[in-house]
């Protein structure tokens, strides 16, 4: 028998979304006994045209705050769990926690409170089902008073929690302060509550469980069965991640990272399916020009023009402190000889936009300030980005050939990928064109 081992497994909000998949879910614990600590997401979409439980408590919450009716959006929820108590026989009750978040919702007990329930009524029959003991992650993932969050009084208590329990269930997605109140990771936080969890318990293993059977070279939405990809590296999983790739949240891969646990990506409703392993660094012959292609849409590019801005001394320190000054922080920084662009994305742009403007006026006395505020970002990932003659050209071929007009290029000198700006129309476009010329 090999050696005993810790594995932490995260399952997402559809390999959890209804009794079946509660039952997928058991069995892949049955077939490695190494999965002790498992971090369920609320429950997910069963079919295309489905609700997210996550979706639904923030409109339940909204209504009820607004004092609007509130009720049937608050029975769909009880349904979806009642279901999942009925078809597993579970001998459980969700009445009392029900009382007690309607009366928390009616008395404002806030938007992250409410979507945090999601996770937290999953969690109990989870742990139910399994037989593992159920921990409130209330108790061990902090956060200050502004809502914070706080990794390394996190790790303490997680770990010293965890310690003497075998089995636990801990749910993901959100956290308390001190004084008790909740508070939420951004959309998709049950990721990073995993990895926290494997880095408390030094795990051998994190387990991503999820509704794909690994990370696609691009995302299936745009492109119809992606390539997959078999391992990759912690920076190529951030790049793809932060550009825009959604299957992992951008910031669960440091807890993990620092402490040198791979994440493996597996697909719950295949599991003999071998999936996505990231890891510290990849062997010379696994390597692979491209890893992966991602994007986001809705950015804003500003450009400033002023003749001769590249003999000023302290003309960047300026401008970036044109944007320091509104904390907002922005995604590149494109330059030409009397030119300068900065992209950011257009929610932060168009929320800022006179005080941005005015500090540029007042800071950099530009000749002219431009704004494009229909761009979409598209990365290519991989160290080919720098050291395979040829995909530069062929980048660049697929796109002009696409009639994909370029708006913008940033490639840095040592990095692993390469950005265009395109507009927004464009963007799937650009996707599939850079996918067929490069995937292959
Ligand atoms: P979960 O609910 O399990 O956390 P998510 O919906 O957050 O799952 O992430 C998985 C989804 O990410 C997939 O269903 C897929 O539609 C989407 N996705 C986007 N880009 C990619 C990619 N490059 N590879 C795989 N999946 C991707
Ligand atoms: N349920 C939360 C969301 O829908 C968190 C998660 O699924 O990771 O964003
Ligand atoms: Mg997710």
């Amino acid at each position: 028998m090999g050696k005993e081992q810790t594995i932490v497994a995260k399952f997402g909000g559809s390999s959890l979304a209804d009794a079946g998949q509660f039952k997928k879910v058991k069995d892949i614990l049955r077939r490695n006994p190494d999965r002790r600590y498992i971090v369920p997401s609320a429950p997910g979409k069963r079919d295309r045209s489905d609700e997210k439980v996550t979706d639904l408590l923030y409109e339940c919450y909204g209504r009820a705050s607004r004092k609007e009716e509130y009720r049937p959006v608050l029975d769909k929820i009880k349904a979806r769990y009642q279901e999942i108590i009925d078809e597993l026989e579970l001998s459980v009750s969700l009445d009392k926690e029900f009382q007690m978040m309607e009366q928390a919702f009616i008395s404002g007990a806030g938007e992250k409170y409410a979507a945090s329930r999601g996770e937290y009524l999953n969690g109990i029959l989870l742990a139910a089902f399994l037989g593992y003991e159920f921990v409130d992650a209330a108790e061990v993932i902090r956060f200050d008073r502004n809502g914070n969050f706080e990794d390394e009084r996190t790790n303490f208590f997680l770990a010293d929690r965890l310690v003497n329990i075998e089995r636990a269930v801990i749910p993901g997605f959100y956290g308390a302060d001190d004084a008790g109140n909740i508070h939420t990771f951004s959309r998709g936080g049950s990721d990073v509550t995993g990895a926290l969890v494997a880095r408390a318990v030094c795990a051998d293993l994190y387990e991503n469980w999820t509704d794909v059977s690994g990370f696609l070279l691009t995302d299936p939405g745009i492109v119809d069965h992606p390539k997959k990809i078999d391992i990759m590296t912690y920076s190529e999983l951030r790049e793809l991640s932060y550009r825009g790739a959604t299957v992992l949240h951008e910031e669960a891969v440091f807890p993990v990272r620092r402490e040198g646990i791979s994440i493996h990506i597996r697909n719950t409703n295949h599991p003999e399916e071998k999936g996505t392993l990231i890891c510290s660094r990849i062997d010379p012959e696994d390597e692979v020009p491209i890893t992966g292609i991602a994007g986001k849409r809705n950015f804003v590019a500003v450009s400033i023009a002023k003749n001769r801005m590249n003999a000023q001394v302290g003309f960047c320190k300026r401008l970036l402190e044109a944007f320091d000054e509104n904390h907002i922080v922005f995604e590149h920084m494109p330059s030409g000889i009397d030119t300068i662009c900065v992209i950011l994305p257009r929610d932060v742009y168009q929320e800022k936009r006179e005080a941005v403007m005015a500090s540029l006026e007042r800071l950099l006395a530009p000749d002219k300030i431009s704004v494009d505020e229909d761009m979409a970002l598209v990365t290519v990932v991989g160290k080919g980005m720098r050291s395979v003659s040829g995909i530069a050209a062929k980048f660049f071929t697929a796109l002009g050939e696409a009639g994909v007009n370029i708006k913008m290029i940033d490639m840095g000198s040592n990095e692993i990928n390469c950005t265009v700006g395109v507009s927004n129309q464009d963007f799937e476009k650009a996707i599939r064109a850079l996918y067929d010329a490069l995937a292959v």
